[in-house]
């Protein structure tokens, strides 16, 4: 099997709810989404997505992600889409980094890998789990008690994972208002939910340790994500009790051993894009495992393809380690392609077809934006 083709297109997927808020003044209306059409010499389709989280969440930026793709697609036409590992050392050696770009091209792959098998990816990557994969919500920075009543409409549909933003500057109440913050939202908690207060790297160990103090013992969380460098992480590490999991920080596989080597954290968050795709997914989940640490499978934000790829990857995470997935299609206002993956009582199952299992709309996806290789 050869790949012959590969189609680029560009979408614009606007923020549900109008805007989305983190740490640091940052704020997104919409997200710029590049998806990848990856056709076989014989025929077989498969479709990756890559879109990043704005251009201030990691360093990763849509037109970026096009104009790598510019490069790396070129070098993958001719190559085996079954090859993950050899199609990824392709791309190490065609271009640094920039594993938002290698992202939709892998993922294509291996949605290839899984149809021509006639499995769904779940069964690609060590088989699927059975029961549903618990969904977390993600509650934007707000007011306490407007966060507060979002958990609780999130709770009454049945999630039981609560991804809570704080990062408050100084100037709208610092410390104070990210504690409260926290206290709020745990206000009502029930047996089995699992929190996050996550800060997207936004904290000084000054700011999270002046939070941390306000905060009544026994409230049951993790902190996500406090500080913007390793430095400031293990400097917090040491002086807290607090569980901490990792989430901008870890991109690579080397990243994830520095975090295990000297005990940055007792978890990661693995978004698909940000470490570059189903490969290195899988291998950090591998590491991750070994070294005991919890995960939430992710990605940066998306559409039903992106939403498909976290799903395949969570059904195939054993229980004990996965805490939660995200459901991006409650981030944006567009469908971009149809999935058979409903979210009932807070949970949500991988599609059972072969493949990611889903089936783009092609008036939403519209026309290339550029094409690589010979004719469709
Ligand atoms: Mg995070």
């Amino acid at each position: 099997m050869k790949i012959a083709r590969i189609d680029i297109y560009q979408v614009d997927l606007p923020v549900r709810g109008g805007v989305y808020r983190l740490s640091g003044g940052r704020e997104f209306t919409s997200y710029d989404a590049t998806i990848a059409r990856i056709t076989t010499a014989c025929g077989r389709i498969g479709w990756g997505e890559s879109t990043p989280f704005g251009a201030t969440y990691v360093a990763a930026h849509a037109a970026g992600t096009r104009a790598a793709i510019d490069l790396l697609a070129p070098a993958l036409i001719g190559m085996d889409p079954r090859q993950h590992d050899r199609l990824w050392e392709k791309m190490q050696t065609t271009l640094r980094g920039h594993r938002d770009a290698r992202t939709a091209l892998d993922v294509a792959c291996w949605d290839i890998t899984a149809q021509a098998a006639g499995l769904p990816l779940c069964d690609m990557l060590g088989g699927r789990v059975p029961g549903r994969v618990p969904v977390i919500s993600s509650i934007g920075g707000d007011t306490p008690e407007a966060m507060r009543a979002k958990i609780a409409a999130h709770r009454a549909q049945g999630f039981i994972g609560h991804s809570v933003k704080i990062g408050a500057a100084e100037t709208e109440g610092g410390p104070a208002l990210d504690a409260e913050r926290i206290r709020a939202c745990l206000a009502d908690r029930q047996p089995g939910e699992w929190f996050l207060a996550d800060a997207n790297n936004g904290l000084t160990p000054e700011h999270a340790l002046r939070m941390l103090a306000l905060l009544p013992d026994g409230l049951d969380f993790v902190l996500e994500a406090p500080c913007a460098t390793w430095r400031e992480t293990q400097s917090l590490r040491a002086r807290s009790t607090v569980p901490i999991l990792l989430d901008e920080l870890i991109q690579s596989e080397g990243d994830l051993i520095q975090a295990i080597a000297n005990d940055s954290c007792d978890g990661v968050g693995l978004k698909v894009s940000k470490q570059g795709g189903v490969t290195p997914m899988i291998r950090q989940r591998s590491i991750a495992a070994a070294a005991g640490m919890v995960m939430s499978i992710q990605d940066t934000v998306g559409s039903e393809i992106s939403c498909a790829t976290i799903l395949h990857i969570a059904q195939s995470t054993p229980r004990t380690l996965l805490r939660c997935a995200l459901d991006p299609r409650t981030m944006v206002d567009l469908s971009v392609a149809h999935l058979d993956a409903p979210v009932t009582d807070g949970g949500v199952t991988a599609p059972a077809t072969p493949g990611l299992g889903i089936t783009p709309d092609m008036q939403v996806l519209g026309d290339a934006v550029a094409s690589y290789g010979g004719r469709s």
